[in-house]
């Protein structure tokens, strides 16, 4: 008997890993080459592309599903190199950190997650919570949560009273002293310590805050504040443990030094000059502008009360020049990653970065590749940012063709990850 209801339970779950699903393609972006293909079927199974064909085939058995996106615009799933998925910008935030647990940060994130995911982004990098990032990324990959796969930074590190010293603001019984444990390093050795504690914690990625920045309760949102041996020593931990590194930078003294410390990726980049744009160009760094929060923050640092007093001047001087310097870097030849700073401004708006792009001079295929090719790249990941036999069923659908009206992906209709529909 119970080998019986063994073969019966082998026998329908075989019937139900068969299913295939075609989906009917009216367009079909091919990201690698840079092409719109037309009539075109993509065949999923499990959680794989299994094929891609030309014209719209019919399933060969009646288990086999068809998913009609004949007059849509089929893309992978959009990845953003730049999110922070557990909190979302409100004029309470400051005071948040003192009121909320991580466990309303925990719940709350997955809701952002799923906004993100519903809004066509499959993939993000989170580059900094309080770690609870971490613990939200395992839950979605476990499928208990809805929600992008995650590479996750866990918590950024910064120097004392840096960019993501946790307690910048706060009174001085609450300011304590905090450590490399929590992400708050001072010379070199706190520096390896803090990787190998991100390491310990789960992240996949590390995070630096190689100059002030825009949001945080301080003077300056562009010094450099790490010492280029800080950022060496946690470069150099960062690949013994297999991870890379982001920098958010807005000043160029502390650009040139987290690109000579050995980062991946510059978040931001503000004020970049040229000669840091030849920089990023000879040390093959990635560029990922976050024009989106730019313009976010300085929009809300008009509204009177939103931020405390001392981030209003950064937010109105620094936010509206990030799409400039994009502009420049993007001709001079830089490497570009997609990437919005969702969090900064609501989760779910992360599309809005393409028609900045494409309105600084970026066409609308180069654009989409940012967001999917150069993405995939970044994270080595070359199961994303394209479809393509063998790889994740990520595959999204606009109503129009991106290459003639970009802002259609602000509107995606479709959205499958990892072989499961959730919006369509
Ligand atoms: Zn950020």
């Amino acid at each position: 008997m119970k080998f019986l209801s063994i073969s019966i339970f082998l026998f329908f779950t075989s019937i139900i890993f068969s299913q295939n699903t075609y989906i009917h393609c009216g367009k079909l972006i091919d990201t690698k080459n840079g092409k719109i293909l037309k009539e075109m079927t993509v065949v999923v199974s499990e959680n794989k592309i299994t094929a891609i064909e030309k014209g719209y085939k019919k399933p060969s058995t009646n288990a086999d599903k068809i998913i009609d996106l004949k007059n849509k615009t089929v893309l992978p799933g959009l990845i953003d190199m730049h999110v922070h998925i557990e909190n979302e910008s409100n004029p309470n935030i400051y005071l948040e950190r003192y009121t909320l647990n991580d466990v309303d940060a925990a719940f709350h994130s997955t809701v952002f997650a799923k906004t993100t995911l519903l809004a066509g982004f499959t993939t993000v990098r989170d580059l900094g919570g309080s770690g609870v990032n971490i613990a939200l990324r395992n839950a979605i990959s476990k499928g208990y949560v809805d929600g992008p796969r995650i590479y996750t930074a866990g918590k950024a590190l910064a120097t004392t009273g840096g960019h993501a010293d946790p307690t910048n603001g706060s009174r001085k019984e609450l300011m304590g002293d905090p450590g490399p444990k929590e992400g708050v390093v001072n010379g070199v050795s706190d520096a390896r310590k803090a990787v190998r504690q991100r390491y310990k914690n789960g992240a996949d990625w590390i995070k630096i805050t190689a100059t002030g920045g825009v949001l945080s309760v301080a003077k300056s949102g562009q010094n450099p504040q790490f010492t280029i041996e800080e950022i060496k020593a946690i470069c150099e931990t960062a690949k013994d443990y297999d991870m890379h590194v982001a920098a958010h930078a807005h000043g160029d003294e502390g650009m040139q030094r987290a690109i000579l410390g050995g980062v991946k990726t510059i978040e931001h980049g503000t004020l970049m000059s040229d000669k840091t744009m030849q920089m990023m160009i000879d040390h093959d760094v990635y560029y990922v502008p976050t024009i989106t929060a730019g313009k976010e923050v300085s929009d809300k640092a008009k509204i009177k009360g939103y931020y405390p007093a001392i981030i209003v001047p950064k937010a109105l001087e620094i936010g509206p020049k990030i799409q400039g310097t994009f502009a420049k870097a993007y001709k001079k030849g830089v490497k570009i990653a997609f990437g919005t700073d969702a969090g900064v401004y609501p989760h779910g708006l992360n599309g809005k970065e393409f028609y900045f792009m494409v309105e600084a001079g970026m066409p609308e295929m180069k654009a989409i590749q940012t967001a999917t090719i150069n993405n995939a790249v970044v994270l080595k990941n070359d199961k994303i940012g394209r479809i393509a036999v063998g790889n994740y069923a990520d595959i999204i659908a606009v109503d129009e063709d991106p290459t003639k009206n970009i802002k259609t992906m602000e509107n995606v209709v479709f959205v499958m990850k990892n072989g499961i529909i959730y919006k369509n």
